[in-house]
């Protein structure tokens, strides 16, 4: 693996600028700008369907979306021209809000054959995979059955933390890894992924909707995302606020914008009978 370079400016950066994008022709979002260094946490937040998934899934490749403006960078190199191999190569990783599930591929077949393991050596593997589990109270057994396989919501969360540290990637992508959990295993996980930041450096982008997450696992910065762009950026306090207050004055914000932009159908559009003077 590089070398990584943590000085100078601009380097080891993982950098969304101006990301607008697109699915089904239907926009999405609308101009997202987040910047992260190593071993910063960056928490997204935001009312349901907002475009957070949409984004976790474009900054990883997912296809079905068009991107039609602005770029995601990894130390300065694109990686939207990218394929997802080559990203996860570069060293990104996403945990997916409702991971895949792989009917005939185990976990320890996935991590033994990725060019992503760090080590070739069968007994260090199994060592770090065990090691890792119990770290966040993942029974063993999961390990040799097929990936995410008949598992719970909050155990396809482990496992998807357990890879995260075995493959130890330079930046994570967490979509809603809380959703599911029990509060032990949010506890755990949550936990896990602050200790890679210390420990490895991790950058991590982390979408959630609760601040409890972010108790462990804490934010140096917290976005809203609303209507498709970053309506409010700020530090951890914000996600208590939040709490309290909801995204109603985002929602609100976005809907008065998109009516003034002539965004919102007219009475005579929504019914084709209406008195269009009416
Ligand atoms: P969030 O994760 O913030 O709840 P998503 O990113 O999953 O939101 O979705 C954003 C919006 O995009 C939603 O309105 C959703 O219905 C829409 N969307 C997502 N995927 C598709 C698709 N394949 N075709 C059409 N609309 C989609
Ligand atoms: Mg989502």
């Amino acid at each position: 693996m590089p070398e990584r370079t943590t000085d100078g400016a601009g380097e080891s950066r993982f950098v969304i600028s101006g990301l607008t994008a697109s699915v089904g022709g239907k926009e999405i979002l609308r101009g997202i700008d987040i910047e992260i260094g190593p071993g910063e946490v960056h928490a997204v937040m935001g009312p349901n369907g907002a475009g957070k998934s949409t984004l976790s899934h474009i900054i990883m490749g997912k296809p079905g979306y068009e991107v039609t403006g602005g770029s995601v960078t990894l130390d300065g190199v694109d990686l939207l021209a990218q394929p997802t191999w080559k990203r996860a190569q570069a060293g990104l990783f996403l945990a997916m809000q409702y991971p895949t599930e792989v009917p005939g591929v185990s976990l320890v077949d996935m991590l033994a054959n990725s060019a992503l393991s760090t080590t070739a050596d069968e007994d260090e593997l199994d060592r770090r995979l065990k090691a890792e589990a119990d770290r966040i109270g993942f029974d063993h057994q999961f390990l040799a059955r097929p990936l995410n396989v008949d598992l719970s919501g909050g155990e396809k969360k482990r496992n998807e933390t357990l890879q995260l540290g075995v493959v130890k990637p330079r930046y994570a992508i967490l979509d809603e890894l809380d959703s599911g959990l029990d509060i032990d295993g949010l506890r755990l996980v949550a936990r896990r992924v602050e200790a890679a930041t210390e420990e490895d450096g991790l950058g991590v982008l982390v979408i959630t909707h609760y601040s409890r997450l972010l108790n462990e696992l804490k934010p140096d910065h917290v976005h809203v995302l609303a209507g498709g762009r970053i309506a409010r950026s700020g530090g951890p306090e914000l996600a208590d606020e939040l709490e309290t207050s909801g995204y109603a004055e985002y929602v609100e914000a976005e809907s008065r914008a998109e009516a003034t932009a002539g965004g919102r159908p007219s009475a005579s559009e929504l019914d084709p009978f209406a008195d269009p003077l009416a």
